[in-house]
């Protein structure tokens, strides 16, 4: 990876450059960053650059040795430490039984979270952590003499999900570090971090991507052609992971706009029949379906509420949200939008207890043809 494929940062690119061009290497660093930000993407970046032999001005040169070694992620003095979930094949897993895996997602985008993560190691549902005798091989491989390179580099991806008896080993590691070992620490909510590692390291805090930079970057994306740019920007709010899946729109989503339509419509046009059919069907969804359809519901009539204030900068919604809005907002006012979103989150409750959700929908189908016309 280089610095040139990092999403925007540039300020952040620049004191990292600095540290190593003035030889102030810390040894251990938290590149603390929200989701999407690029903290993963940035923290290759600098370690291809740290080790490279030889540095140019702003990046790694590409051609070295080691360059070529990080270029595939084979380095042998490049380790990752990551969360990892148990499978029948590995009941006491590491992060080295699942390197494959790991090399081939961060090289295809470093720029995905934790439910990608786990959903490609197939383990969707799995509660996945960085488990206690992960850190028997982290003592090991620091405790190898580095075979290539000048800095031994352990990049930790998801502190926050590590088990504490292998946090607290870490932590010794990091106190009384082996010689040149350089540990990156790449972490979305660093305050899930024991204090103790954290104020080991040195932090690098990572805002949201600029917009500037994303729409660049996004123009470059295959899928982005023909999309509204503008609006995916707007929409991702800095999270280029975000921007990437709003370019492509998933059926869960299209699903939850074309059944609140169908909702609304028959309410308007006191349809009860309609409204009949309707709550039947998302009786017969399951209930995390039903979940996200009521939290969906409860952000577009935001969304709606909000456009009457004709605050473009106030809005989130999508070309097709938008294009429904056009003629929906104006029946979304002061005199209903308290009531309706409590419908929905009652509901949304209701359903979550367990309840009946027969009944919940057609509670909500018909409170909603009352409120829809105040
Ligand atoms: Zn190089």
């Amino acid at each position: 990876m280089f610095f040139r494929q990092v999403i925007g940062q540039e300020g952040i690119k620049r004191s990292l450059l600095q540290s190593v061009n003035d030889g102030r290497v810390s040894h251990a660093q938290l590149f603390a960053g929200p989701d999407g930000s690029g903290n993963l993407p940035l923290a290759l970046a600098y370690a291809q650059y740290v080790s490279c032999l030889n540095k140019q001005e702003n990046d790694s040169c590409g051609e070295c040795p080691s360059c070529r070694k990080y270029h595939k992620l084979i380095h042998p003095d490049l380790h990752f430490v990551f969360p990892v979930v148990k499978t029948p094949k590995f009941k006491d897993p590491v992060s080295d039984n699942f390197l494959e895996e790991w090399r081939a997602t961060v090289t295809k985008n470093a720029y995905f979270d934790l439910d990608q993560w786990f959903g490609l190691i197939g383990a969707e549902n799995a509660q996945g952590l960085i488990y206690s005798n992960e850190s028997e091989e982290i003592i090991r491989k620091l405790n190898l003499k580095s075979f290539e390179a000048e800095f031994k580099v352990m990049i930790i991806w998801m502190p926050e999900k590590m088990h504490v008896a292998c946090a607290n080993k870490l932590l010794k590691m990091i106190e009384e570090p082996p010689n040149k070992t350089l540990f990156l620490l790449v972490a979305e909510n660093e305050e899930d971090l024991i204090v103790t590692i954290r104020s080991r390291c040195q932090l690098v805090k990572f805002p949201p991507i600029d917009d500037v930079s994303m729409k660049e970057a996004l123009v470059n994306v295959p899928e982005a052609d023909g999309a509204n740019v503008d609006t995916i920007v707007h929409l991702a709010r800095g999270n280029f992971r975000k921007a990437l899946e709003l370019l492509q729109p998933d059926e869960v989503s299209a699903f939850n706009l074309e059944s609140f339509k169908e909702l609304m419509r028959s309410s308007y046009g006191r349809k009860f029949l309609d409204l009949f059919t309707w709550s039947e069907s998302m009786s017969n969804i399951g209930r995390e379906k039903q979940k996200s359809f009521l939290l969906y519901g409860m952000k577009l009539l935001r969304e709606n509420f909000v456009s009457n204030l004709k605050n473009s900068e106030l809005v989130f919604m999508d070309d097709n949200e938008a294009d429904f809005s056009k003629r929906f907002a104006p029946f979304i006012n002061e005199r209903n939008i308290i009531q309706l979103s409590e419908l929905f989150e009652e509901a949304f409750n209701h359903i979550a207890m367990n309840g009946n959700p027969r009944i919940i929908f057609t509670d909500v189908a018909f409170k909603t043809t009352k409120l829809i016309r105040k």
